[in-house]
């Protein structure tokens, strides 16, 4: 079943239960809290904070989500994308917890030939809140699903609120176990690899007062009108329905990935660590073309940051794949043939998406052409010293003045036979951060506190290595 029908029954699952199908937000949206749209219900966030009386009392959508906190996952687990697709449905006091329960269940297990996803009933599994035995028992009711793939979740993981008083409520999360050939028994709580988180149910029936964290927060009383917010991961269900190991082999990913084969001349599924950088590249190519058709630009701080990371990444992957020509042009049009199928605009805006995505390459492959200089010099003259390692100030120097990624010069330094000091070079971006952090303290209130976003992204690099050394037992 490819992508886009599954996108489609979904849709057509809950309009014919009474929702207004709504078109996906943009990925920006004006909300100085959030860099990106990264779940379905930020668009209705008006709704449900009570600030704005919604046209409908339930809706469906599939939003265009990026996370970006999930990059360091990327390639590595089978489910986190920088990019994805989050499917929803809404109630705005109207049907609760057993309408939610009663329209997930059928619509997952619903016979393919009556518009449902088909998955056998016997492989799901559900966790909830240990308190919030409503959940447990309609489960049991309109389910039937024994106590056992019923489990406990804590309010870490099935609490949600926003950061901030106002609504609140326990979740309850849906998984399909893949089978035992991916980990052990033992349900969602022992393995998350084996049994595959598809859908989170949220139900806010509470208003909070004050919120401290997700897991601790003051209750002032139940809310008056209690909301349902559901988001199922589209790529998620596209690769258990698709028969694939992982997200980045769906129908809408990897022809991104066999045209990097076949430009690298690499096979996929040959070698671990060069699978961890297909699976890169099939992801932020996609992720590039999404955001800048949503109009981000690649820049040095915030969103454009971001931006300009994913696309680096990217090319980078193709290097270390053996590729050094200008990448962008040869993946992203791939990209766009899948997606536009979806987003029509992607088509007809290619002209400009094109400009931006392949000019930011070409001022990466520059850069990397003067660090590149700048690393033989300081390599031939460690190799004149008779030293074998290259320090952590010339890795860090390299890093800050020349943006060269800590990666690319682990993996040139060892083509010369040097290690480098990484210790070193980690304590150095360590005491930038520090500076960087109290700078954004004093700055505070001026604009969006994207320090953490830029944190993921610089410790990207070292962590990225890392898993190319560790992959193989990772992914036993
Ligand atoms: P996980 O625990 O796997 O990281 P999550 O609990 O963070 O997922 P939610 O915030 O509950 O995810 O989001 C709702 C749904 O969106 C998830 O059940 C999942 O199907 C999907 N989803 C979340 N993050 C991603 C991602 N990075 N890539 C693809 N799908 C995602
Ligand atoms: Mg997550
Ligand atoms: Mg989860
Ligand atoms: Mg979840």
């Amino acid at each position: 079943m490819d992508t886009a029908e599954i996108r489609r029954r979904f849709l057509d699952h809950f309009e014919k239960f009474g929702h207004t199908v709504v078109p996906s937000a943009s990925l920006i949206l004006d909300d100085p809290n959030l860099l990106f749209v990264n779940a379905g219900m930020v668009p209705f966030k008006p709704y449900f904070l009570g600030q704005e009386t919604p046209p409908f009392k339930r809706a469906t959508s599939v939003q265009k989500c990026v996370r970006t906190q999930d990059i360091e996952e990327v390639g590595k687990t089978t489910r986190h994308g920088t990019f994805f697709q989050m499917n929803g449905n809404f109630s705005f006091g109207d049907y609760f917890k057993e309408g939610a329960i009663e329209l997930a269940w059928t619509l997952v297990t619903g016979a393919v030939a009556d518009g449902g996803l088909g998955f056998d009933p016997d492989k799901v599994w559900v966790t909830v809140l240990p308190s919030d035995t409503e959940a447990r028992d309609a489960w049991k009711r309109i389910a039937g699903l024994p106590d056992e793939r019923i489990q406990d979740r804590g309010l870490e993981d099935n609490y949600w609120n926003m950061g901030v008083p106002g609504p609140g409520g326990p979740c309850s999360e849906i998984y399909i176990d893949r089978g035992p050939q991916y980990g052990p028994d033992g349900g969602p709580v022992v393995d998350e690899d084996r049994f595959l988180e598809i859908w989170n149910l949220v139900f806010m029936q509470e208003e909070l007062s004050t919120v401290r964290s997700k897991a601790d927060f003051d209750v002032l009383g139940p809310l008056p009108a209690k909301n349902i917010d559901t988001g199922m991961g589209l790529e998620r269900v596209a690769y258990l329905l698709q028969g694939k190991q992982n997200m980045y082999e769906i129908d809408q990913v990897f022809p991104v990935i066999e045209r990097a084969s076949a430009l690298s001349g690499r096979r996929y599924g040959a070698d671990p660590a060069d699978d961890v950088r297909f699976r890169v590249i099939g992801d932020h190519v996609r992720s590039g073309l999404m955001l800048i058709g949503d109009g981000v630009t690649p820049g040095n701080e915030g969103r454009g940051y971001v931006l300009r990371r994913l696309l680096r990444r990217a090319v980078r992957s193709m290097r270390l794949l053996g590729y050094d020509d200008p990448a962008l042009p040869q993946l992203l049009p791939v990209s766009r043939d899948e997606m536009s199928r979806s987003y029509p605009e992607l088509a007809s805006d290619f002209a400009r998406i094109a400009q931006v995505a392949y000019a930011e390459e070409e001022t990466f492959r520059q850069t990397l052409a003067k660090g590149t200089q700048i690393f033989d010099l300081a390599a031939d003259s460690a190799k004149a010293e008779g030293a074998t390692v290259l320090t952590g100030d010339k890795a860090f120097q390299l890093h800050d003045t020349y943006g060269f990624p800590i990666d690319l010069t682990l993996e040139m330094a060892y083509e010369q036979g040097l290690s480098v000091d990484e210790q070193g070079f980690r304590a150095l971006m360590q005491e930038q951060r520090a500076r960087a952090k109290a700078d954004a303290k004093s700055k505070k209130g001026q604009h969006a506190d994207t320090t953490i976003y830029r944190e993921a992204l610089d410790t990207y690099g070292p962590t990225h290595w890392l898993a190319y050394e560790t992959l193989s037992t990772e992914s036993s």
